[in-house]
């Protein structure tokens, strides 16, 4: 195993990175005791092993290819937009390892072929768990194995690093966009997508 790929452009940036329960195991319980906790009273003996276990489950896409789901697509002639809106995820973001959860919106404008049903949902989940920033999910993988002519995703979430500490307004949602391709030159594509959205 090599150490951690470049971030950036995501997409070719594909490894596998089996995440190692032991040192998961070992961080918690340094953690425990720099909080000043004692690990070894009896309510924390198995938290170390049950966080380890719980990192395993949400963030799973770090073991995950995300080729495989933006590898079956199938061949189309039109090229209207095709819009897969609501795909609910849970992540964590990078700076703080806490969890930011809420929903995607991501339409592409197909260039010959389209991927299959909910395969960009799929998508989504393989990247919500990976630790990352919130603008970086799915867009740019889709531009890189699909290859369409455009992408537009839009993100909506609630950030508990926001919500918890710091500026503490519970509910507020921090919602950014990310355009490629055409939907950066043609705002009538934009403005279309946001119409499809809200309907
Ligand atoms: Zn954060």
């Amino acid at each position: 195993m090599t150490g951690r790929g470049c971030r950036d452009g995501q997409g070719n940036a594909e490894r596998k990175h089996m995440i190692d329960q032991e040192k998961i195991r070992k961080a918690v319980k340094l953690l425990l005791e720099g909080i000043g906790e004692d690990p070894d009273r009896e309510g924390l003996l198995e938290t170390p092993d049950r966080v380890a276990r719980m990192y395993g489950e949400i963030l799973a896409g770090m073991d995950t290819d995300v080729s495989q789901p933006l590898s079956r697509v199938f061949a189309v002639d039109s090229s209207e937009m095709v819009l897969e809106k609501d795909i609910a995820f849970y992540s964590m973001c990078e700076h703080h390892l806490m969890p930011f959860y809420g929903k995607a919106h991501i339409a592409y404008v197909p260039d010959g072929k389209v991927l299959g049903l909910s395969k960009l949902a799929r998508t989504v989940e393989v990247y919500a768990r990976r630790p990352q920033l919130q603008e970086q999910l799915t867009v740019q993988a889709v531009m890189e194995y699909l290859k369409p002519r455009g992408v537009m995703v839009l993100l909506e979430a609630e950030h508990m690093c926001m919500t918890m500490r710091g500026v503490k307004k519970p509910g507020s949602r921090t919602v950014t966009t990310a355009v490629r391709g055409i939907f950066e030159t043609d705002p009538l594509l934009q403005e279309r997508f946001f119409h499809m959205l809200g309907d």
